[in-house]
């Protein structure tokens, strides 16, 4: 097949979720040339209905000690948080046995420091990028506001609070009646609440990744429509992109497609256990009430947050096979939940979504070379966090793309840290 490129850029980004695109504002700023390429508007996938949250404090994994113990009736109620589809249910196994072994003090401690290292400066980081653009105001001050109903209290030693506070995250707890001044449209049944501040939220998260895909393209980058098919190793190293019209060749090729990575990957003999962990949101354009943070009822596992959209319910993690079908009664089934928070919200007209979490058993991405492909470098698989960690994921790719040595450990985020990746 023809190559329908002569000059490749310096820097090939395959997928323009919020991941490619940061990773394409990073590489220009180191000098890099770049192309963009993705089958969609940059946006459109599991960047665009998330529920918004930017915090210096998500360091707190997925796998933490005694989760397990919330799953035999999580899955039993078939409106509860998790749902597995019990034909996927074999295929999903090895990947659950894998999340349950993180879930030790001792191993929780070291993933929250890398979750750490990569939240850390992200709402900085994202003024920083939108500094200039005319979209500042993409970006919110916000607070993360965790509910408790009637008689529940928060514990501050839980899990939770303790991974975050452990790391400097100032963590209060508030009583009823400051909760009503924060957030007045919150039904009086929740009578405590936890409060971080120095947050941030996206007040459109799809339009948040546009707006920073212009910014990288009015600093010279090529956006590319188009469907990749298929990685074609070369002889000398790089590697190429079977797409419908021709063969791509690249000169470096960061990996940035999200839950469809892995699948990219596999033809060239690499088998990573990324699973595909599928979220819902309901959006109520008309909703007559407004909630001024991002607000999470942490036992029905939902985040609420007001974008420009309208009021976003979301939440929800079903395992399900890449190309199942959505299943968008499990959206619906987050409208008695956040009625239960919001009681005068108007439901009348809703939007329901569903995208993909891109997940590892160790609630942590793949950043980083690919051994073997000196030219592939990966950046995927960050789970219920990429809002968040897209901005460090894209300096530290910048910082293998060229080759530039940091004193911090990136070994955590090695694509291959999992047994049995290799055929
Ligand atoms: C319900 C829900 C709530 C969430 N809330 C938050 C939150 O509040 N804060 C937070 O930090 N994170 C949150 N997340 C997680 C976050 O949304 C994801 O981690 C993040 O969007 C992943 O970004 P990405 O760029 O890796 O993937 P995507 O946004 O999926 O982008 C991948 C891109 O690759 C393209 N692509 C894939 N394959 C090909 C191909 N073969 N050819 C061409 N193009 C291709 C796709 O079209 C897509 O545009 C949430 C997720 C969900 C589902």
């Amino acid at each position: 097949m023809p190559h329908a490129n002569d000059a490749p850029a310096d820097v090939t980004i395959l997928g323009a979720g919020i991941i490619g695109v940061c990773c394409a504002l990073s590489a220009l700023e180191r000098g890099l040339s770049v192309t963009i390429i993705d089958r969609d508007a940059p946006g459109e996938a599991t960047s665009s209905g998330n529920a918004g949250v930017i915090s210096p404090w998500s360091c707190v994994p997925q796998c933490l000690p005694g989760v397990w113990k919330g799953v035999p009736r999580w899955l039993l109620d078939p409106k509860g948080p998790v749902k597995v589809r019990w034909r996927d249910l074999a295929s999903i196994l090895p990947w659950t046995l894998a999340f349950m072994r993180n879930a030790t003090p001792a191993k929780v401690a070291g993933i929250s420091d890398a979750m750490d290292l990569l939240m850390r400066d992200n709402v900085e980081a994202y003024r920083w990028y939108l500094a200039g653009t005319g979209h500042e105001n993409l970006i919110a001050d916000s607070w993360l506001v965790t509910l408790f109903r009637g008689d529940l209290r928060p514990d501050l030693d839980d899990w939770p609070w303790k991974l975050r506070r452990e790391r400097g995250a100032p963590v209060e707890i508030i009583d009823a009646p400051t909760l009503q001044e924060i957030e007045p449209a919150v039904s009086r049944a929740y009578r405590s609440a936890v409060v971080i501040k120095g947050q941030a939220r996206a007040r459109s998260p799809s339009t948040l990744c546009k707006a920073l895909a212009e910014k990288a393209v009015a600093q010279g980058a090529e956006l590319q429509l188009n469907e990749v098919e298929a990685l074609l190793p070369e002889a000398d190293g790089t590697v190429s992109l079977k797409t419908p019209g021709g063969v791509i060749s690249t000169k470096r090729l960061v990996l940035s497609a999200g839950i469809w990575s892995a699948k990219l990957l596999r033809p060239l003999g690499i088998k990573l256990p990324l699973m595909a962990e599928r979220g819902y949101h309901l959006e109520f354009p008309e909703p007559g009430v407004t909630v001024n943070h991002s607000v999470q009822d942490m036992s029905a596992k939902i985040f609420l947050s007001a974008m420009t959209e309208g009021v976003r319910v979301a939440g929800t993690a079903e395992f399900a096979d890449l190309n199942a079908p959505p299943n968008y009664a499990r959206a619906r089934a987050l409208e008695p939940l956040v009625k239960r928070v919001l009681p005068s919200l108007n439901t009348a007209s809703k939007r329901e979504w569903m995208g993909i979490r891109p997940s590892f058993p160790d609630s942590l991405p793949a950043i980083g070379p690919l051994p073997g492909f000196p030219s592939l470098f990966a950046a995927f698989g960050h789970s219920h966090y990429g809002l968040g960690m897209a901005p460090a994921t894209a300096r530290i790719t910048a910082d293998h793309l060229t080759g530039m040595r940091s004193n911090t450990d990136y070994s955590m985020f090695a694509p291959m840290r999992f047994p049995k990746c290799r055929d």
